[in-house]
């Protein structure tokens, strides 16, 4: 399928949005950016063929705003609107508005999203057709029913809300007398949030490491797995850095973890691109379904550069109707690493700013997929993620330190970044034998070593001032140079 569109909208904005305007452009696509009040410089404007305004900084009056963003489809004739993550990808009426006005919306239909989308609902579905969920309820529980739920499930248990998602609201709870608390907090954040109040109990999972499966679905029927990433370096139940294959699995384990994948995805009817994501308990080495996020992830570089394929490029041809002819094999290792402006010491509070200097990393094997320039101010109204690099290296430990070498190559001034922290992971024992787990840096000490980079990362400087000598009168360096040069031929 050579051009699956001529124009699509692309209902984002930071590194996402960029991602699928190129992805677009390089299949001959035009591109429409919506932007708010706060992104009329944002990266993707400049990038995309088109803009259109939608609205104020607050989300809820742009990029959640529904009927804002169908008349920017409508009025700008885009064909198709591609959600990008958060926002409103895995929102099923949005994707309806969208099919009543003739356009296509470029993730899972409203029926596969209705059905995986909702945690709760999935957790039931899943069990029904024999994939293993992690041990809980499978329905909403109040106060009074949860000390009986607990009690059943066993402590620790994790209170989670039903239809949430990014972390939000969910907390541990290690015995009887701090339940009532949790589920009182997790509801209200709950509800504030995502407007839907209702929690339920997970058993917590101490020594866990979080696995997921990429899946592609296409609308005959046909799914394949994309191999497995792992997200186990986790802030605020948030990942932070993930890389394929999981380091710590064996190929039985790999094997079995995939056939759970496909066979939820065939199960629900799986169409586009979607995660499985998976518990792996290191204690009993048991897999356990989390949840489904049905839309393109933060993390879907990492795939690409092991496998060589497009999942944006793919994810355009799905929804045009196009047959999946993919055979996905794997080729050595990825590892991402994301960089967000906050501070991993002041609890990973948000540092939105003025980027006055940037310098990013390049060279052999990088990939740099960012949402900022030098002079751009980061609004602080959306998520912090800046950007993320990727390296692919022929095996994990060349990965790792190829990703180590474009860190240290990175220049940000301006705003405090999470990159020393990044750089602590990347020399942690922990984290270069591959046994790390979710907790890794509440437990690991890492956090410890964050002040050294932090140092390390202030003396770095985009621009030095020169400290070589001025060349000799009338000789400019480039003189000098083919003069050199000359003299070896
Ligand atoms: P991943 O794609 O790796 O699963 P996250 O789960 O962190 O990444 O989610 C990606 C982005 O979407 C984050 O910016 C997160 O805050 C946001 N997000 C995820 N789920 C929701 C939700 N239900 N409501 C609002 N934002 C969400
Ligand atoms: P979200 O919608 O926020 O992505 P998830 O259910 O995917 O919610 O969980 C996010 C993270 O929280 C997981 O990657 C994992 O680190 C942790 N987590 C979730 N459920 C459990 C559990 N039952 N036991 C231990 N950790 C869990
Ligand atoms: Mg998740």
């Amino acid at each position: 399928m050579e051009r699956p569109f001529n124009k699509i909208l692309v209902a984002n904005r930071g590194e996402i949005a960029v991602r699928v305007i190129r992805a677009a452009k390089e299949m001959g696509i035009r591109t429409v950016a919506v932007f708010s009040d706060s992104d009329k410089d944002a990266l993707h404007t400049h990038l995309a063929d088109e803009r259109y305004y939608i609205g104020p900084p607050d989300p809820l009056e742009s990029y959640l705003n529904i009927e804002k963003i169908v008349e920017a489809a409508v009025k700008t004739g885009s064909e198709a609107v591609h959600p990008g993550y958060g926002f409103l990808s895995q929102n099923p009426t949005f994707a309806r508005r969208l099919q009543e006005e003739g356009i296509t919306f470029i993730g899972p239909p409203p029926e596969v999203q209705e059905k995986v989308g909702h945690k709760l609902k999935a957790r039931l579905f899943f069990s029904q057709k024999g994939i293993p969920i992690v041990p809980g309820t499978l329905k909403p529980v109040s106060i009074d029913e949860a000390y009986d739920e607990a009690e059943r499930v066993g402590y620790p248990v994790l209170i989670k809300p039903g239809g949430g998602g990014g972390g939000i609201g969910m907390s541990v709870v290690w015995s009887e007398n701090e339940l009532k608390q949790a589920i009182t907090k997790a509801s209200e954040l709950a509800k504030s949030a995502f407007g839907l109040g209702e929690v339920y109990i997970e058993k917590y999972i101490p020594k866990a490491k979080h696995i997921e499966v990429q899946i592609l679905g296409d609308k005959y029927g046909t799914v394949v797995h994309l191999f497995e990433r792992e997200c186990s370096v986790q802030r605020r139940y948030q990942k932070v850095i993930e890389e394929t294959p999981s380091p710590a699995i064996s190929e039985d384990e790999r094997k079995t973890l995939y056939k759970y994948a496909v066979k939820a995805a065939k199960e629900s009817k799986y169409v586009n691109a979607g995660t499985f994501e998976f518990i792996f308990d290191m204690e009993n080495r048991k897999f356990y379904f989390l949840e489904v996020n049905s839309r393109i992830q933060v993390e879907h570089p990492i795939t690409e550069i092991v496998t060589g394929i497009d999942i944006v490029k793919e994810q355009f041809k799905i929804a045009a109707g196009g047959k999946l002819d993919i055979e996905p094999k794997r080729f050595g290792h990825a590892i991402e690493v994301r960089v967000y402006a906050e501070d991993p010491l002041e609890n990973f509070a948000p540092s939105p700013g003025l980027i006055a200097k940037l310098r990013e990393p390049s060279g052999p094997w990088i990939r740099v997929d960012s949402g900022i320039y030098e002079g751009y101010e980061i609004p602080p109204f959306y998520d912090p993620l800046l950007m993320k690099i990727i390296a692919w290296g022929k095996d994990r430990e060349e990965a790792r330190l190829r990703i180590r070498r474009a860190l240290e190559e990175l220049v940000i001034e301006g705003v405090r970044t999470n990159v020393p922290l990044l750089r602590g992971v990347l020399e942690h024992d922990g984290f270069i034998k591959g046994n790390y787990t979710t907790r890794f840096l509440e437990e690991s000490g890492v956090l410890e070593s964050v002040k050294k980079y932090m140092k390390e990362e202030d003396s770095k400087r985009a621009t030095k001032k020169k400290e070589v000598a001025s060349p000799q009168s009338g000789v400019t360096y480039v003189d000098v140079w083919k003069l050199s040069s000359r003299l070896f031929y």
